[in-house]
């Protein structure tokens, strides 16, 4: 909390991962600086840094050229040897991408090829292999792709201590602070606490609400978020079907969603999921939670326009996921993954995540690949979907290489 109007040499909106790495990182690159995270709500890991898989994820699926190719390997590293050296605890159980039609089985040695480019671990596996990795999957083909380098972690723990280290170094939070004002002549913010922060350089790293801020800046104009709410279920503690590793299905690689997946975690649960079903709102976590009418309907209005024009690859793909908020269709789709799956099996999970997805308003398509961009003494991260998480100290450089400080 501060009590009088600061002077800071950065400014971080938003203490997701994002912010926290890039904070981080800052303060190594520049010790001497004072570095302020303005956080809205009253404490961290309330959005996606909170709320996701908790994969580090191997760096497969990427476009060798992208930007997450060039940083989810090396920043799921750096963020083992981080909660390595800090005892945060670690699964280090290995992920299998199967596929669920036999049609999709080339699928396999193009993620392979994909893999090797991308200097991921990856080896194609046999039926054998398979089964004994995971008894109650589902290949089509007996084939599948493992990774034995994907592991699990707990995402509130990683902030948490994330968090410590800042303060440590004499980061200042500001907790439960919205931006009222901008001034970008001088370079001034005014919080709703009435409070006033001047700033040498600022970074937007406000994850679902990132671009709204940077429009403020004149910044992705081009661009708006569409939020994609990934709705979790688990098995059942009776449920005698146990999993000690990921499977996930072979993904529709045009898009930035890898499709419902089994996942182990830390608190012995074994999740499934999550859907990509349209939100009704950016922070709509639960039934009319946090509803925003006109988003929603600038959303199915973007939905339907694509049916019309025929255009956009989001179309078919987000019509199907509107059906997998609904038990018996997620079912189906999960059955496909365990071909033994009862519908008993399956309880609700508390967890539940919105991806902060990025539209091309003009282009009419979703934002693969992480997007970064600059404004007048900011920059701004319009794109942090998955795998940020896992490449955020990786990812952090590459933001700070852009400061002009
Ligand atoms: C369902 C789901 C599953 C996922 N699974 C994985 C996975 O397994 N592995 C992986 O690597 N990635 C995964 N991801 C992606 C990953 O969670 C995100 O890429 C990452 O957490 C993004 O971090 P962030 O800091 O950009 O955003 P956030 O964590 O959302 O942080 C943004 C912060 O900004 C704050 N904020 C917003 N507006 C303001 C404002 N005006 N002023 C001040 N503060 C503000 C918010 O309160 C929030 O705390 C998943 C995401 C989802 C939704």
């Amino acid at each position: 909390m501060i009590l009088a109007d600061e002077n800071t040499d950065f400014l971080v909106i938003g203490g997701g991962m994002v912010g926290l790495s890039t904070a981080f990182q800052i303060k190594k690159k520049y010790p001497d600086s004072k570095i302020i995270i303005l956080e809205k709500e009253d404490s961290l890991g309330k959005h996606s840094s909170g709320r996701n898989s908790g994969v580090l994820h191997a760096g497969i699926y990427y476009k060798p050229e992208s930007v997450k190719a060039k940083v989810c390997i090396k920043g799921s590293k750096r963020l083992i040897q981080f909660c390595q050296n800090e005892q945060l605890e670690i699964m280090k159980c290995g992920k299998l991408i199967a596929p669920q039609k036999i049609e999709l089985d080339d699928q396999i040695d193009y993620l392979f090829q994909r893999g090797l480019a991308n200097g991921a671990n990856v080896k194609i596996i046999d039926e054998k292999e398979f089964l004994d990795r995971v008894p109650y999957g589902f290949t089509a083909s007996g084939r599948a792709l493992w990774s034995p380098n994907t592991c699990v972690v707990n995402p509130k723990n990683i902030i948490k201590r994330l968090k410590e280290k800042l303060e440590s170094k004499g980061i200042i939070f500001i907790f439960n602070s919205k931006i009222k004002e901008i001034t970008l002549n001088n370079n001034l913010i005014k919080l709703s606490s009435k409070l006033s922060i001047k700033y040498k350089f600022l970074i937007n790293s406000a994850g679902i609400q990132t671009d709204r801020i940077a429009h403020k800046f004149g910044v992705g104009l081009n661009y708006k978020i569409m939020p994609f709410k990934g709705i979790y279920w688990k098995l059942s503690p009776s449920c005698p079907l146990k999993f000690k590793t990921n499977l996930y299905p072979v993904p529709d690689l045009n898009l930035p969603f890898l499709g419902v997946h089994v996942t182990p975690d830390l608190n012995g649960n074994i999740n499934l999921g999550p859907t990509a079903v349209p939100a009704l709102g950016r922070e709509n976590y639960r039934n009319t939670e946090n509803f925003e009418p006109l988003m929603t309907l600038d959303f199915f209005k973007e939905l339907a326009n694509q049916w019309v024009t025929n255009k956009g690859g989001f179309r078919k793909y987000s019509t199907e996921q509107l059906l997998h908020g609904f038990k018996p269709f997620f079912f189906k789709a999960a059955k496909l993954l365990i071909p033994d799956l009862k519908s008993d099996y399956l309880i609700p999970s508390e967890k539940v995540g919105i991806r902060a997805q990025l539209f091309d308003i003009n282009k009419k398509e979703l934002i693969n690949d992480f997007m970064v961009e600059e404004g007048k003494d900011s920059i701004h991260i319009l794109n942090a979907i998955s795998p940020a998480f896992t490449a955020s100290f990786e990812f952090a450089d590459l933001i700070i290489e852009k400061i002009k400080f």
